[in-house]
């Protein structure tokens, strides 16, 4: 099982969610038939989702969505407070290897077009904000928790693909200034920075407290941890609702046509059927309000 550690570190004045996510990106892999560099994009921000649903409290839920102009199209993901997430990408297809002939994420995602972070804090209202990308998730994650959040962050991820197109390494590290870091705190979370490009190395061969314990010795403190998983809520009580939502009009004329409905869920694949009964016994329902 995947999990999730959040700890305060550095004499309580930095937070810390480091996340290994492999086996939730492996479900993504297989569901969505990913290819390498799908695998890596949205591998990422399913790590980064996972982290950013720990940063909420109660049942609250947070969706990210990347549209960039590369091939892969639109990134979604979905987390919750409690350590599901689920997503999906347009192009699941898509393969580019950089010059150093590691996968290349500014290629599949684009170098141009906006991330727009909603969370559903279950109030009247959700909230959302919108950033510019590069198509560099890490810097581009950097970027929104400065510019929207108005936090200094280190992030850093981490996934390596496979030939078989599964991820042997994959994982995440945010790390946040408090309010009331002192001077002392910022210069030393700057001596760490080095440290992080081992990051890869250290998921490979390390346990997340043992990364934890290499970064800050004994000054760290785990205030919990938290089971990570792809998991997508959908079931074909919510397709049914959905098909009501077509009106009489379009589900005979489904009838007269195919005799019956194949719904899939964008996030997870699932395929739900409605054969010709159950189309009629929704017509039924309508007719019936
Ligand atoms: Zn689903």
């Amino acid at each position: 099982m995947d999990q999730l550690i959040k700890a305060l570190a550095l004499n309580k004045q930095v937070r810390v969610y480091i996340a290994n996510t492999l086996n939730t990106v492996n479900t993504a892999v297989v569901k969505h038939d990913l290819w390498p560099s799908a695998t890596s994009v949205l591998g990422k921000v399913l790590t980064m989702a996972s982290i950013m649903g720990a940063m909420l409290k109660n049942d609250a839920a947070i969706t990210i969505k990347l549209n960039g102009n590369g091939y892969i199209g639109n990134v979604v993901v979905d987390a919750t407070s409690r350590g599901t997430v689920r997503g999906y990408v347009d192009h699941p297809h898509v393969h580019f290897v950089n010059n150093r002939g590691g996968l290349n994420d500014e290629m599949t995602l684009g170098n141009h077009g906006m991330m727009d972070v909603i969370k559903d804090l279950k109030l009247k209202d959700l909230f959302t904000s919108s950033i510019e990308i590069t198509g560099d998730i890490a810097k581009d994650f950097t970027y929104y928790f400065y510019e929207s959040e108005q936090t200094k962050s280190i992030v850093c991820l981490s996934i390596e693909v496979e030939t078989n197109n599964l991820a042997s390494i994959s994982g995440g590290l945010v790390i946040q200034l408090l309010p009331n870091a002192s001077e002392d705190t910022i210069s030393t979370l700057e001596k760490l920075v080095p440290l992080l490009n081992d990051f890869r190395e250290q998921m490979r061969s390390s346990s997340l407290s043992d990364i934890l314990s290499f970064l800050f010795h004994e000054d760290y403190e785990i205030l919990e941890t938290i089971p990570v998983s792809f998991s997508c809520p959908c079931s074909k009580e919510n397709f049914r609702k959905a098909l009501i939502t077509l009106g009489t009009h379009n589900l005979e004329e489904i009838i007269q046509e195919d005799h019956q409905i194949e719904t899939v869920c964008h996030y997870c694949g699932e395929k739900y059927l409605f054969n010709e009964l159950e189309i009629k016994q929704l017509i039924k329902e309508i007719k019936n309000e």
